[in-house]
């Protein structure tokens, strides 16, 4: 489906007023993905997908948030998801294995590599995972779209939500100011972190500022990285170096540093030469010589977490139902996990019965929410616990952080639990 087919849904919303089974407001990793899942799970379901700015490939350059410069570290189970999708040989064009993941304390000799080649579990053909670039991920999503029945708008902003016994009914803007509206059975809420959705329904979310800022750009590598993944953790905070394909010649990583958001804030006022110098300070030379950095982009970091993600009728993914700190690269792995678990229910339920409004009905989203809250306590945990432990300079944490990496580097049950939650195989 191309932009012209995005034209002849909005065409067809101003003839009266439309229903379908799904309505997935946002059109973010999380909303394309859970998108494509219900494609692929559903394919019998009419699936609209509602965004608010221009979709990514529409010539004008601007991009959605989601889209943006940063890159995503997936994991061997979202690897194995997106390849039954359909997408993988598409996506590794764009990938650069995850084949070592060195975790090291600096300036203290502690750490532990672990090598794909010697495990035999958390793999995805021999690696880790592999990491791609937001900006490249957005377009194989939209493209693998265009290949399915999924009506994807946009522009189209949604203003209002109401609930009522058949499902949802949701009122729009379109790109050129007038409003549509459209009923669906089941409305996903994608529209992430602060969703406007939410506090319009009253869902509340638990917050936990962590008074910290990720920096993220491209860093120019002198020498190939070799498909290490670096998980450092300095004086000014935890610096993840990620490998990124060559471009034109050149070597590549992805910098995501978490500073305290000051010296973040100092950091992002630097010039490119005197960052470069600081990265390289901070992190060491275990990647060899940093030769470039690009536009050093900053994020502020919190825990939020919905307190419903589910009612009748609705359903909250991504960002909006979870936004986690991202030191260990879990919040799209785990949403990938919850879209998949989430088409599989509607999936079954569609099998056992045919009935319209089923698509939405509370026990099926109360089974969606229980079968996902383990692996979401557990992965919210993971991320929450590791900010602390490798920020301070506290010597009773440090110990305990220095204990950690020692039974990462010998003991295998910690090694095997790492590695299980990390590669997000789910439980
Ligand atoms: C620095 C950083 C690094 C990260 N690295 C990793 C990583 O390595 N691995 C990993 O797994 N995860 C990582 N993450 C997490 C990952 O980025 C998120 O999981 C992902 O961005 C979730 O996107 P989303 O679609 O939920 O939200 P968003 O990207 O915020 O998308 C929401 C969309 O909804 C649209 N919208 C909002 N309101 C409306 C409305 N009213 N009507 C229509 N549309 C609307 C918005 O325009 C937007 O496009 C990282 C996060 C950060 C901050």
């Amino acid at each position: 489906m191309g932009n012209s087919r995005r034209a002849d849904a909005n065409a067809g919303a101003n003839t009266g007023e439309r229903h379908v089974d799904v309505a997935i407001v946002g059109g973010g990793m999380a909303g394309a993905s859970l998108a494509l899942m219900l494609a692929r799970y559903c394919p019998d379901l009419r699936v609209v997908l509602l965004e608010q700015k221009p979709l990514p490939g529409n010539g004008t350059g601007l991009t959605l948030p989601s889209f943006d410069t940063r890159a995503t570290a997936l994991a061997a189970g979202s690897l194995q998801m997106l390849e039954q999708l359909g997408l993988w040989s598409e996506l590794k064009k764009y990938c650069a294995p995850i084949r070592e993941i060195h975790v090291s304390d600096r300036g203290r000799g502690l750490g532990a590599r672990l090598d794909a080649a010697l495990e035999d579990r958390a793999r995805f053909d021999g690696m880790f995972g592999a990491v791609v670039e937001n900006a490249a991920l957005g377009p194989v999503l939209y493209r693998a779209m265009a290949e399915t029945s999924i009506e994807a708008v946009a522009p189209a902003e949604v203003r209002q939500v109401r609930f009522d016994e058949r499902g949802a009914r949701l009122s729009w803007r379109d790109g050129a100011g007038a409003e549509q509206h459209l009923r669906a059975a089941l409305l996903v809420a994608a529209d992430g972190v602060d969703s406007p959705l939410c506090r319009q329904l009253g869902i509340e979310t638990e917050r936990v500022e962590y008074r910290q800022k990720a920096l993220v750009t491209t860093l120019g590598l002198q020498r190939d990285h070799g498909g290490v993944a670096y998980e450092r953790f300095t004086e000014n905070g935890p610096m993840a170096l990620l490998p990124l394909p060559d471009r034109e010649g050149a070597h590549r990583a992805a910098l995501v540093w978490t500073c305290d958001e000051a010296d973040a804030d100092a950091l992002c006022a630097l010039d490119s030469k005197a960052f470069l110098a600081r990265v390289q300070r901070a992190f060491g030379w275990r990647a060899g010589r940093l030769v470039r950095s690009g536009e050093v982009a900053s994020y502020r970091l919190s825990l939020s977490v919905a307190r419903e993600q589910w009612r009748r009728h609705l359903v909250l993914v991504g960002n909006c139902a979870h936004f986690l700190h991202p030191v260990a690269g879990q919040g799209f792995n785990l949403t990938l996990r919850d879209c998949e678990a989430l088409a599989l229910a509607l999936s079954h339920r569609r099998s056992e019965s045919l009935a319209q409004d089923s698509t939405g009905a509370l026990d099926l989203l109360e089974g969606y929410g229980r079968e996902r809250q383990l692996d979401q306590q557990l992965t919210i945990g993971f991320s929450d616990r590791i900010p602390p432990l490798f920020a301070s300079g506290n010597p009773l944490i440090r110990g305990s952080r220095q204990l950690g990496l020692l039974g990462l580097a010998i003991a295998p049950p910690v090694r095997a639990s790492f590695l299980s939650q990390a590669a997000g195989f789910g439980l």
